[in-house]
């Protein structure tokens, strides 16, 4: 039933080592992604049986050559040379039903070499949130890696008390980071950069693989690969920035380079609106606060960049012009998406001249007044924004000119506002219900978090029954303070 492959350490052998994941002791399932297992050729009820589920631990026959992946990263701008896989394991790779070659991989599978001071344990609260949010950015159409599966292994792990351990078993297109590309260039070997950077390429950009791979030449493979990236990227960060999330630790090494959102940590998303939002306990300056993500994504991307410099021109101010040239192009991606998918937010023809203003406009009224993001884009369509403003002067003067573009476009209002429904979630996954849901889980009740799953994998559907979920939270909630997802 499980024959994965191991391409990744076959063709860069520098950037893994053979790794089995620790023994379970009593695992028990907890949560499957059937749907997700449908799709990647496996069969849920297998994984249902106790064979199943010790596969989703890791334990999987010794003829799997199970991997722990190494790379490098930027913590908070602090570089450290020698991060990796330090409680996760990289099963194998599996082609899905589509002909996609995706990576399955664990998560709290026990210590590796690169554990440092780490226990390699995972706890059960942390996984479950990744599994939630990992599914409410997929259904909302965010490129996601996605969580398969939590099993609980029966062993009590000590974080700020004894809690239940667990192993999440994660489907990502790869598990390339700009990280990986940071490790790679320290290696000081550029064999093993070139050969990860054809990997990459070969693995999500094969389109640029016919460019030539020659330094310095026009049209060079390694310049394209980095605007593939910069391009994913940018559109990534503005999808975020679109659904108000807010990833909390965007570290070099939690950025991937297929463009998927990795590493669903200390994330959570807006309620009021405010662009110094920081939910993170340990990002005190407000590094990834959420109005500064777009800057931190190029930021690291500008780390990428760096790391390519010898394979883009053997001639060093060459290479920095042409690569900052590419850095520099992430600004109009990030905003042409950003605007369009706003434009459709707020019923809006993409295209119009007054778009820009009107979003800027909207978001300073809305920062003013911390009114809640999700509940407003519906509440516009329905005609019912006015109310959630305290002081609804301001917003009625921009209401005003976003009425008159409409009438000026001439759409028809039920259009307009069908439209509007099928871009601005009812259900996401609000603090106050994860939260609520993940106290449930350690407590043994799965029941929220499955509810709450239900909810956010069809975010634009709104279902009698669960009313509560898409509400904000009660007045007077304190402000949500997220851990760093161990
Ligand atoms: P993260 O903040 O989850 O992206 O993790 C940063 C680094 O710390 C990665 O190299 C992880 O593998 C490692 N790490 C995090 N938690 C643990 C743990 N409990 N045991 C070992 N390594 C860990
Ligand atoms: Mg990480």
């Amino acid at each position: 039933m499980f024959c994965p492959d191991g391409t990744y350490a076959q063709v860069v052998p520098a950037l893994s080592i053979p790794w089995r994941a620790a023994p379970t002791p009593a695992p028990r399932l907890c949560i499957l992604n059937e749907g997700l297992a449908v799709e990647l050729g496996l069969d849920p009820a297998a994984l249902r049986t106790p064979d199943g589920v010790a596969l989703l631990t890791g334990a999987v026959p010794a003829s799997v050559p199970t991997t722990a992946q190494v790379y490098a990263g930027h913590q908070f701008g602090g570089f450290s040379p020698r991060l990796g896989d330090g409680r996760a394991l990289l099963l194998g790779e599996l082609i899905d039903t589509s002909g996609r070659r995706r990576d399955l991989h664990l998560k709290g599978s026990g210590r590796t070499p690169y554990a440092r001071g780490g226990d390699g344990w995972a706890v059960l609260g942390p996984m479950l949130r990744e599994y939630l949010i990992g599914e409410a950015m997929h259904a909302l159409g965010i490129p996601s890696t996605r969580a398969l599966s939590v099993v609980s292994t029966g062993q009590k792990v000590m974080r700020e008390r004894w809690l239940p351990g667990a192993v999440l078993c994660r489907v990502a297109d790869s598990h390339l980071r700009v990280g990986t590309f940071q490790y790679a260039a320290t290696t000081g070997d550029p064999q093993v950069l070139r050969a990860l950077a054809d990997y990459a390429i070969a693995r999500h950009y094969p389109e640029v693989a016919e460019s030539d791979a020659e330094p310095g030449s026009p049209g060079n493979r390694y310049l394209a690969f980095l605007s593939r990236v910069i391009d994913a990227q940018a559109r990534l960060v503005a999808g975020w920035m679109q659904v108000g999330f807010v990833h909390g630790v965007m570290n070099t090494d939690n950025m991937t380079i297929s463009g998927q959102t990795i590493d669903y940590g200390p994330c959570a998303f807006l309620d009021g609106y405010h662009p110094s939002t920081v939910f993170s306990s340990i990002d005190h300056g407000g590094r990834y606060a959420y109005g500064n993500q777009p800057a931190a994504a190029q930021w690291n991307l500008a780390r990428l960049a760096e790391t390519l410099l010898p394979l883009i021109d053997e001639r060093p101010d060459a290479a920095v012009e042409a690569a900052t040239a590419a850095l520099h192009r992430f600004a109009d991606i990030y905003l042409s998406a950003y605007q369009s998918g706003m434009a459709a937010k707020l019923g809006i023809p993409p295209d119009h001249p007054d778009l820009p203003r009107l979003v800027e406009d909207l978001l300073s009224v809305m920062a003013d007044q911390r009114v809640d993001y999700p509940g407003f884009f519906r509440a516009l369509a329905a005609g019912t924004a006015r109310a959630l403003f305290g002081d609804p002067t301001p917003y009625d003067a921009w209401s005003a000119r976003r009425d008159q573009v409409l009438t000026a476009t001439g759409a028809e209002t039920a259009v307009v506002t069908a439209a509007m429904n099928r871009v601005n979630p009812v259900y996401i996954p609000r603090n106050h219900h994860v939260e609520a849901a993940l106290n449930a889980a350690v407590e043994g009740d799965l029941r929220p978090v499955e509810r709450l799953v239900e909810a956010v994998s069809r975010p634009y559907d709104e279902r009698p029954g669960l009313e509560d979920l898409a509400a904000p939270p009660p007045a007077g909630t304190p402000p949500c303070v997220t851990f760093c997802g161990t």
